[in-house]
């Protein structure tokens, strides 16, 4: 029979909970509080946000929907189950007491960065990317004697970050390309 290395550590793993169990049961015979062992997860694949080498994850979230657990996925072709310190703690994504939970800005000429809300930050970016798209947009450029079709502006850029998702790089990357923006990159190249 022929089985991959993540169902193998599956079968080690139940077979040394089977092991485990005359102990766990004359544990819970003892008198005192009885506290559960496992908390109830849930397991999904993904990719390490960290970098561009895109090694697999197998995360696990509490029932609050926050990270708990970070380990490498054993069947991906890229790290085959090896992680490096930073995808190991990427729980801190989603658990860090010092995460924004709002967005910061700082108006033109100001020192301080100031908290709003967002929908005015929404509306903002909005109204500010149409002026500016709107104002700049090329439809063609002229390549010596050839009119070249282009349908770009080039005074918009878009940024990642280390904490996007891949669901959230597609979107980004597909508004991008609608709105003509040519010059996308991710903070991990910089
Ligand atoms: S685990 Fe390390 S090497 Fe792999 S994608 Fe993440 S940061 Fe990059």
């Amino acid at each position: 029979m022929k089985i991959t290395r993540r169902e193998f550590l599956k079968l080690t793993a139940a077979a040394s909970g089977s092991l485990l169990l005359p102990a766990s049961s004359a544990l819970a015979t003892t008198e005192g509080p009885v506290f559960p062992l496992h908390k109830k997860v849930k397991e999904a694949v993904t990719i390490c946000p960290y970098c561009s080498c895109g090694c697999g994850l197998i995360i696990a979230t509490g029932p609050d929907g926050h990270i708990i657990n970070s380990e490498g996925d054993p069947d991906h072709i890229i790290n085959r189950g090896a992680l490096d310190p930073k995808s190991i703690a990427v729980r801190q994504l989603s658990q860090n007491p010092l995460r924004l939970k709002k967005p910061l800005y700082r108006a033109p000429g100001a020192s301080e960065w100031q908290e709003v809300e967002w929908d005015w930050a929404i509306t903002e970016i909005a109204k500010r990317i149409k002026a500016t798209r709107d104002a700049t947009f090329e439809r063609t450029v002229q390549v010596g004697d050839q009119t070249v079709t282009v349908n770009r502006t080039q005074a918009i850029a878009f940024l990642g970050g280390a904490a996007n998702n891949n669901e959230e790089c597609y979107l980004a990357t597909k508004l991008c390309r609608a709105l003509g923006i040519v010059y996308i990159d991710h903070q991990a190249r910089l």
